[in-house]
């Protein structure tokens, strides 16, 4: 077992999200089921230049745990897309920090080149402004258009919290990386996050001044433009998810991520890559769908029903069925 295994094992919470099937009440669990695969997640590895206080995958720049993946790991992924005809839109790139990903350029390019809108993920800051990195994502660009696009971390509009959170003068590079995607032309986006528990319509006034001061064409009541992420964290307490939960919130387990995403990982040590529901539970053995696309759709037993996707995480009921939360767009 590894140390975020361990971590996660140590926690209260894991008590009451333990049974797949029924809640610690004895009610059925919820479950989600699949319908199409829209996004296909390429976790890069959980290296990253920074070590941000509440990173929910414990990146940094000595965690390896997911190790790099590799542009001959996630080609069989996107050929057995094309030979299932899943009809995918989107792969995502997320770490980590992608731009540290060696092959980070030609998996970004393989995907472009095999017709899929590519989102990544990054700080936008050394790993992305390398002097190499920014000559092949202004070729990538050149050749494809606004089928590339970047979401960039920025925490919060103020250089305080945003580097409270990642380090002292993080916040000045993320501008200075974000000023260079603007000015070449990149689509982007920015993902803020909720955790100083401000006022909505007052965050998003806030960023639209920013946006306003840097001259980026971004709009913060566009959800497109700017997403406040809910907090994750294992700790948490939640309530868990029952089958009764859907119509009491008004909610559809077609909302959740995991019925229309799968995450691929490398984990350290091992050969083969493993697929997950989602971006939002990297680590639990018990969450993975085995190796292949195909396998994921029809896993059986355990988390799963038929590859529908049991609800037992802390993660299942704060991030995305109480939070609202979802890493596509
Ligand atoms: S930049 Fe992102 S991946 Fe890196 S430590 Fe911060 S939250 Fe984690
Ligand atoms: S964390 Fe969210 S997306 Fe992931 S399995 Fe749970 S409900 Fe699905």
């Amino acid at each position: 077992m590894n140390e975020l295994a361990a971590r996660f094992n140590d926690n209260a919470v894991a008590a009451r999200f333990s049974d797949p099937d029924l809640t610690a009440t004895g009610e059925i669990r919820a479950k989600v089921p699949f319908n199409q695969l829209d996004t296909l997640w390429i976790n890069t590895g959980t290296l990253c230049n920074i070590e941000c206080a509440h990173c929910y995958i414990f990146s940094s720049p000595t965690n390896d745990d997911l190790v790099y993946i590799k542009l001959d790991e996630i080609d069989p992924l996107l050929k057995e897309i094309k030979t299932l005809k899943l009809g995918t839109r989107e792969i995502g790139f997320t770490g980590g920090e992608p731009f540290m990903n060696p092959d980070m350029l030609p998996m970004t390019e393989a995907a472009l080149e095999a017709g899929f809108d590519v989102l990544i993920l990054t700080n936008a800051m050394l790993p992305m402004m390398r002097k190499s990195v920014r000559a092949g994502l202004l070729e990538l660009k050149e050749r494809y258009g606004a089928q590339l696009r970047l979401r960039i971390s920025l925490d919060h509009y103020s250089a305080h919290h945003h580097d409270e959170e990642r380090g002292a003068g993080s916040f000045e590079k993320s501008l200075t990386g974000l000023d260079w995607l603007n000015e070449n032309g990149f689509q982007f986006s920015i993902a803020g996050r909720s955790l100083w528990g401000e006022d909505e319509a007052e965050v998003k006034a806030e960023f639209n001044q920013l946006f306003a001061s840097r001259g980026w064409s971004l709009d913060a009541d566009n959800p497109e433009h700017l997403m406040i992420f809910p907090e994750m964290d294992e700790k948490a307490d939640a309530p868990e998810i029952t089958e009764g939960c859907w119509d009491i919130l008004g909610l559809s387990p077609d909302d959740m991520m995991c019925s229309n995403s799968r995450m691929v990982v490398k984990r350290k040590g091992e050969t083969e890559i493993k697929i997950l529901p989602c971006t939002l539970i990297p680590f639990r053995a018990d969450f993975e769908m085995g190796s292949t696309l195909e396998q994921s759709f029809a896993i059986d037993g355990g988390m799963f029903d038929r590859g529908a996707v049991k609800l037992c995480h802390v993660h299942c009921a704060k991030f995305c069925v109480l939070g609202g939360g979802s890493c596509s767009t």
